[in-house]
């Protein structure tokens, strides 16, 4: 088994101290590469860094919905450093959980960001992690409107059902599942992951959050994917040997990934 981490926020580990033996536990779970994707201009710096300093890690820049009051970055510094991102992200939308008295506002920031940065990635022609949670409709059409071609999309931590799931499929794009999907209550999840284009699947963790079955609840880590990892090798058991080499080979393709 080989596999990427395909989504992985190493910022926390970075600052205790404790990356070395999270690394060390990474490959010794056949965790042979990771994407450390960035948040907001503050772990952009300590990302690079981390990709100048680990073959096995690449890095990615963009500011999160989340963090919508952040202003447009320049990611041009980093277009020209010596260690340059493989991907503009975490970028998108969140709905979840919008205060009311500010939601219009909220939504209206969060839009803004995220055109910006389209705009930046259709420029630079990387491809784009995207975060998109309660939010699917606007997702779509602002990609759309973004004139950023199905392949070079990839929708982190699918979080939607089989109707978007095959609008997905249609417009080419990228999907990859977390440790969600080995949830008890994740019906809907796996409904779509069964729909889901095998030449277009990834996988992550999303470390340090949600953790998979049986971690779940605890601070997550990149090693932890080799347990999503047999979830959906055993999801596939009847009707599709080797995912696992597919998922591989299709993280590669997807984030153009020279792995030694
Ligand atoms: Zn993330």
């Amino acid at each position: 088994m080989k596999l990427i981490d395909s989504h992985c926020h190493l910022y926390d580990f970075y600052n205790n101290g404790d990356l070395e033996k999270v690394l060390t536990r990474a490959s010794g779970a056949n965790v042979k590469h990771l994407v450390a994707i960035g948040t907001s201009p503050q772990d952009f710096e300590i990302n690079c860094s981390l990709a100048k300093n680990f073959s096995n890690i690449n890095y990615t820049v963009g500011v999160h919905p989340l963090f919508h009051g952040e202003s447009v970055p320049n990611f041009e510094p980093y277009l020209t450093a010596d260690k340059t991102p493989i991907a503009i992200g975490e970028i998108g939308l969140d709905y979840h959980s919008l205060p009311a008295d500010s939601r219009d506002e909220i939504v209206a920031a969060q839009k803004n960001l995220f055109i910006a940065q389209l705009r930046a990635a259709k420029k630079c022609g990387l491809p784009v992690a995207l975060h998109s949670r309660e939010a699917f409709a606007d997702t779509f059409a602002l990609v759309a409107e973004s004139g950023i071609s199905g392949g070079k999309i990839l929708f982190h931590c699918y979080g939607y059902g089989v109707e978007e799931m095959r609008a997905i499929n249609e417009l080419g794009a990228y999907v990859s599942f977390s440790g969600t999907i080995t949830y008890k209550n994740a019906h809907v999840l796996r409904e779509a992951l069964r729909i889901a284009n095998k030449d277009r699947l990834l996988i992550e963790t999303d470390c340090p959050y949600l953790a998979p079955v049986p971690h779940r609840g605890e601070a997550n880590e990149p090693s932890f994917l080799v347990h999503t990892a047999r979830f959906i090798e055993e999801f596939f058991s009847n009707d599709c040997a080797g995912i696992l080499d597919k998922i591989f080979d299709n993280t590669v393709q997807f984030f153009h990934l020279k792995i030694q």
